[in-house]
């Protein structure tokens, strides 16, 4: 999960795709027959994207499990794909899931912090790779634009990013996503 940019998973390297091309026909139309979710689906009528979206808002659902269990270990395997891409696509100052590229082009997340370990310190490019160069359309952070100014003004950390939008009450930077709650 490191090396997509700006367009995420070429048709070739998409374990979404490889993952729905081994299915027997059977089962990937039956997903496709489940009623649909009020979710944002990364890639809509896809049928194991679909499944996916059932499993993430824990559909207790007799129709889902039972297509769960013939998928097996390809679904299992799915699912850590689709929480590692969300991972990989979520702002680290204000936690909006819907980048459309990694922040950084090893990002993973922002590491945990371990007690005696301070958190890493801009510019983040030193600890997640190459920037994006685009900003969070929810709290507007610019990747490699706000960590590591071109005019030489104070890199912006994520969590004092994150408290000065916060002050101000969250406004959207762009378009009209934000994170729930
Ligand atoms: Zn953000």
């Amino acid at each position: 999960m490191s090396e997509h940019v700006a367009a995420p998973f070429p048709a070739e390297r998409d374990p979404l795709a490889v993952a729905l091309s081994s299915l027997p026909p059977d089962i990937a139309g039956a997903i496709d027959s489940l009623p649909p979710l009020a979710v944002v689906h990364r890639m809509p009528g896809h049928a194991v994207d679909t499944l996916a979206a059932h499993w993430s808002a824990g559909t207790p659902d007799s129709e889902v499990h039972p297509l769960l269990a013939r998928l097996g270990p390809a679904a299992r395997r799915l699912r850590e794909l689709q929480v590692a891409e969300r991972v990989a696509t979520t702002c680290p100052a204000c936690a909006f899931d819907g980048l459309e590229a990694p922040p950084y082009l090893a990002f993973e997340g922002v590491p945990v912090p371990q007690e005696g370990t301070t958190p890493p310190a801009p510019p983040y490019a030193v600890h997640f790779g190459d920037p994006s160069g685009q900003r969070c359309p929810c709290c507007g952070y610019g990747f490699g634009i706000d960590d590591d100014p071109a005019d030489g003004s104070e890199p912006i950390t994520f969590e004092s990013w994150a408290r000065r939008w916060q002050e101000r009450g969250r406004p959207g930077y762009g378009a009209s996503t934000r994170p729930a709650g």
